[in-house]
């Protein structure tokens, strides 16, 4: 293994877009074999054909991660095609901006479900293959939306904000059989926002985006960062925004 990527199997989650997508085309680049997971089945076999025809390895699957199940036939379909798992990237996320008295509670409820309950179920899929093998990795794919804490992100913040609570107590709980890496992104070129419906929301954040964003790249370069390292360093956090964000 020449740069502690190459061979590594590695499931992402959110893979037909943004983050995900940049993140899997980086890593099979660079040697790891890729198994993407989203509900858009046309864009997974898409990115799954495109990263095959430049010489490297990708299996998909679809699934809904606010169905745990789903999330165990990510882990089986890694552990079925290239016999282990060494990494979950726990990147599927939505944000839905709105003032906490709009009471848009199936939207909270929406964000829940999939930035917290969807984390929560890829942990449980990947950790009995991790504590099998005797090593793995877990990476959160956070915000710094729970760093610095705006009006309108209120749940969305708090959902990435649990996260990064029980990101941490999985490093401290994992006592050396694998790592945890927290990666919280500010503005990222995505389609994140494009499905807040909010108009003004969506509006005041597609302009921050056009203005400032950085591209997914950034981010895929973080998670490879910290695949990358020897096994007996864990990275633990990583904050990556726009040099203009404030
Ligand atoms: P995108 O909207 O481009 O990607 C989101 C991904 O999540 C898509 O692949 C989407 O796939 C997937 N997804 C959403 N809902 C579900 C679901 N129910 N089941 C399975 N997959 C689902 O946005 P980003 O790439 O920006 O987002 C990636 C992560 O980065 C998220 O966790 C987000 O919160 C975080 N982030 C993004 C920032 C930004 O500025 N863009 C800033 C900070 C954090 P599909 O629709 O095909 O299911």
């Amino acid at each position: 293994m020449k740069n502690n990527i190459e061979g590594k199997v590695v499931a992402i989650t959110g893979a037909s877009s943004g983050i995900g997508e940049a993140t899997a085309v980086m890593l099979a680049a660079q040697g790891a074999k890729v198994v993407l997971a989203a509900r858009r089945s046309n864009r997974l076999k898409a990115l799954t054909d495109r990263i095959k025809a430049a010489g490297g390895e990708a299996v998909f699957v679809v699934i809904d991660i606010k169905l745990r199940n789903d999330l165990v036939r990510l882990v089986d379909l890694a552990c079925q095609t290239y016999g282990r798992l060494d990494v979950i990237v726990n990147n599927a996320g939505i944000s839905r901006l709105s003032r906490m008295d709009d009471l848009q509670v199936e939207e909270w409820d929406e964000m829940i479900d999939v930035n917290l309950k969807g984390t929560l179920y890829g942990i449980a899929a990947a950790l009995p293959v991790f504590k099998r093998q005797g090593s793995g990795h877990v990476i959160n794919i956070l915000s710094t939306s729970g760093i610095k804490i705006v009006p309108l992100q209120g749940v969305y913040a708090g959902t990435k904000n649990a996260v990064r609570t029980l990101t941490e107590a999985l490093r401290q709980e994992s006592g050396g059989a694998y790592r945890v890496t927290g990666i919280s992104p500010g503005f990222v070129n995505t389609e994140l926002a494009d499905h807040i419906k909010d108009e003004a929301a969506k509006t005041a954040i597609q302009e921050k985006i056009a203005r400032i964003a950085i591209s997914p790249d950034s981010i895929a370069g973080a998670v490879a960062y910290a695949i990358s390292q020897p096994a007996h360093v864990d990275v633990g956090d990583i904050v990556i925004r726009p040099t203009m964000q404030d």
